[in-house]
């Protein structure tokens, strides 16, 4: 299982072009034209495989999604303008009106205001637990769950999510397991760990670059030639294509995700231990004492550490928000939402990006006023950088 190296799978899917151009050519059309009109109607009729409209896909969305389906090895991929448009397509495709869905609750905002607001209009029940107790997910279920849904490394508080044991579960009750893996690509292969579908925010991590916003469904062959169908198919007829020229450019960073991934892991490694040893109440499934340490080490690809990402808590609001607008002037990195980033991001996830979630639930699920969460970038010299931090935190009087 651990042998699978995803970056290998990328370099071999993709060879150049039909002009011999060491990248992908940008095709520049909405339309394809046909020989003959029976030739055009053969491909309507899904009898002849041709490109048609570049909402469905044309030569360089193509490839990006062959490239990103050789990275999670599935059959088959399909690029979205936006990690939103790939998980609002998602799940309208394998719910409708009556369902149940049960999902993480410590998800990205905007999914969560998607799953908790906006499925109630088309009378979709959804109950949000901690998938990273699989007790909790098994007395959830409903006789009519389609879906259970969660992020590899959950959002903010970054706790694991045991897929094997949740693919297991999900199989044997006949519910699709859709999984995440914006904030883990190649540390996680959740395809070969039992999901059905990877989706992703091809934003972060994977593009890496914060220049464009896109997305991504892997699955097997059946599920993507049905989210694509002329009649039927949730993408083909919500539109949310992602550009060629964004996607020629996404599958050329691809190409160094491996490399920016050891780092950005190895740099947030050597942080959350920074911050642990300065007494501050860290995240970060990397440190052996983290809740999510044993589970993220049984079920990861070996070569890229343990992700980029940490949280931790500084107390209340105020002193994580003045903390972290020194930082910026410092230069250590930037005040923004987001993450994967070769600069440091951070933000207060509480008032930013999980704001979505009420007060009441971010208290009980531990998302605190000062939990503080840190895309830690492609610093070369993070001692440095560590260094302009553990100065804030002693001018701020935080340690
Ligand atoms: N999934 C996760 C884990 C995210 O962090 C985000 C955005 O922050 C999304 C999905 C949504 O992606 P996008 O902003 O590309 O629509």
């Amino acid at each position: 299982m651990n042998k699978f190296n995803p970056s290998s799978a990328i370099f071999n899917s993709n060879n150049g072009d039909e002009y011999n151009g060491v990248n992908v050519s940008i095709s520049d059309s909405a339309t394809f034209f046909f020989p003959t009109a029976q030739d055009m109607e053969a491909t309507f009729n899904g009898e002849n495989p041709a490109f048609l409209y570049s909402r469905h896909s044309n030569s360089t969305t193509a490839k990006l999604a062959q490239a990103l389906a050789a990275m999670e090895d599935t059959e088959a991929g399909i690029v979205t303008s936006s990690g939103m448009g790939a998980i609002t397509s998602t799940f309208l495709h394998l719910v409708s009106s009556g369902d149940h869905i049960v999902s993480a609750h410590t998800v990205y905002g905007g999914t969560f205001a998607f799953l908790n607001n906006w499925l109630k209009k088309i009378n979709v029940e959804v109950t949000l637990v901690d998938t990273s107790n699989i007790e909790e997910v098994k007395a959830a279920v409903k006789p009519n769950t389609k879906v259970i849904y969660t992020e590899t490394m959950a959002n903010p508080l970054l706790k694991i999510a045991d897929i094997p044991a949740l693919a297991e579960f999900s199989h044997a009750n006949n519910i699709k397991l859709v999984v995440d893996n914006t904030f883990t690509p190649m540390i996680f292969s959740p395809k070969r760990l039992g999901a059905d579908i990877v989706v992703y925010s091809l934003t972060k991590f994977v593009n890496g670059k914060n220049d464009m916003v896109g997305g991504a469904i892997l699955a097997d062959q059946e599920t993507i030639n049905s989210m694509l169908d002329l009649n039927n198919g949730t993408v083909m007829l919500l539109g949310p294509t992602m550009d060629s020229i964004r996607a020629s450019m996404v599958l050329k960073n691809l190409y160094t995700l491996h490399i920016r991934m050891q780092k950005h892991s190895q740099n947030a490694n050597f942080i959350a231990k920074k911050f642990k040893e300065v007494g501050i109440n860290v995240c970060y499934p990397g440190l052996q004492d983290d809740k999510g340490y044993e589970v993220m080490t049984r079920t990861m690809n070996k070569n890229y550490g343990y992700g980029g990402m940490i949280a931790f808590d500084l107390g209340n609001f105020e002193i994580a928000a003045d903390f972290l607008k020194v930082l910026q002037q410092k230069g250590v990195g930037f005040l923004a939402v987001s993450l994967g980033f070769y600069k440091t991001l951070f933000s207060n996830s509480g008032h930013s990006t999980s704001s979505e979630v009420p007060s009441e639930l971010q208290q009980k699920i531990g998302i605190t006023q000062g939990l503080t969460r840190f895309s830690v970038g492609l610093d070369d010299d993070i001692e440095l950088t560590w260094t302009l931090i553990e100065e804030t935190l002693k001018e701020l009087k935080i340690i």
